[in-house]
Order: C-alpha cells, then sequence, then structure tokens
C-alpha cells in the first residue's frame, strides 16, 4: 500500500523481559493508549507499528514484543540480530525479574549486532505499594552497565512515550 512508503527509514526494537513484566501491555499502551488488566501469554513474536518524527524525519518503528518463557528463547533469539534497539524490562514488584536482566543482557550481547541500543525499563511503576526493587537499584544496575534508565508504567502510560522517544533518539545519534 502506498502509504506504507510515507517514511524516511525503518528502526527495528525488541522489547525483552521475563513473561509478566508488562511487555504486550507496553506496547499497546505505547501505539494505541490503551491498558487490558487480564493477562494474555504472549505466545512466540509479535509486532507493531508506529510512525514518530525525529528532527523532521518520519521514522517508521517495527516493535517486536516477543515471549518471556525459556522455550521460546530459540525462536526469538533469531530476531535480535535484526534489532537497533532493545528495552529490557523488569517489574519493580517481582525482584526475580530485576535480578534477570543481566540474562537478558547477555543474550543480546550473544545475539545481537553491536551497535544496538539499549535501556533498562522498571514496569508498573504505579504499584508503589508492592515494590519490590527500589529504584535505585535499577539505577545502580543500569549506570554499572553504561545504560539509560526508565522507571514507567503501562497502566497509568507514565513514561512510556519518553522510554520510546530516548530509544530512538539513541539509535538516531549513532547512525
Ligand atoms: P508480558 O508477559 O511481559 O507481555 O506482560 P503483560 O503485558 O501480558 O502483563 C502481565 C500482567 O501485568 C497483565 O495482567 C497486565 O495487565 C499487568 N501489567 C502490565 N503492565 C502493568 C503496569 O504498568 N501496571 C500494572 N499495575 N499492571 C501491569
Ligand atoms: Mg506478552
Amino acid at each position: 500500500e502506498y502509504s506504507d512508503m510515507n517514511f524516511d527509514c525503518m528502526f527495528k526494537i525488541l522489547l525483552i523481559g521475563n513473561s509478566g513484566v508488562g511487555k504486550t501491555s507496553f506496547l499497546l499502551q505505547y501505539c494505541e493508549g490503551k491498558f487490558n488488566p487480564a493477562f494474555v501469554s504472549t505466545v512466540g513474536i509479535d509486532f507493531k507499528v508506529k510512525t514518530v518524527t525525529v528532527k523532521d524525519k518520519r521514522i517508521k518503528l517495527q516493535v517486536w514484543d516477543t515471549a518471556g518463557q525459556e522455550r521460546y528463547k530459540i525462536i526469538t533469539t533469531q530476531y535480535y540480530r535484526h534489532a537497533m534497539g532493545f528495552l529490557v524490562m523488569y517489574d519493580i514488584t517481582n525482584e526475580t525479574s530485576f535480578l534477570d536482566i543481566r540474562n537478558w543482557l547477555s543474550q543480546v550481547q550473544q545475539h545481537s549486532f553491536g551497535n544496538a541500543q539499549i535501556i533498562i525499563v522498571a514496569n508498573k511503576s504505579d504499584l508503589e505499594d508492592q515494590r519490590a526493587v527500589p529504584t535505585q537499584r535499577g539505577k545502580d544496575l543500569a549506570s554499572e552497565l553504561g545504560y539509560d534508565f526508565f522507571e514507567a508504567s503501562a497502566k497509568t502510560s507514565d513514561s512510556v512515550q519518553s522510554t520510546f522517544h530516548a530509544l530512538v533518539s539513541s539509535i538516531c545519534v549513532q547512525m
């Protein structure tokens, strides 16, 4: 379709992290401004498209939503090498999801191309009363590894746009 050509470049972005951290919700909030409280497990891999404008360039984002389960690792690692940016997500109410961030990052290191941009995202910031991972722990990990860090909520949409904006901007800068 003609309108599909209405962009200057395309970036592929991959959302990764344990099952249940909110990847699918984050993408739905970003692309459609919606939140669904029901947990619908993602099978394999799926993507959504959104076009953004950065410095007069129309950039088509193809954002891939992966399944976090180990059994899908074989499928999803195939997609790593084509991604220019990664949102590596944990859930602030789930410490295991935070501790697993290093494993996800080592997957990125093993399977992605060298210059991919990475942001660590602490999701579910609206659940302050159930917080298991202090903000500072996330910040410390990100600064130790040299990545940007955002705390966000797919439910309230807090920092969802700014997280994507930061990732897209850093991809633009390194091009
Ligand atoms: P995924 O497995 O990483 O794709 O996680 P989902 O997007 O399916 O979300 C898992 C569950 O967490 C669902 O019940 C969502 O409604 C819920 N959820 C996702 N993001 C948030 C958030 O920011 N705040 C709250 N309170 N719940 C969330
Ligand atoms: Mg999902």
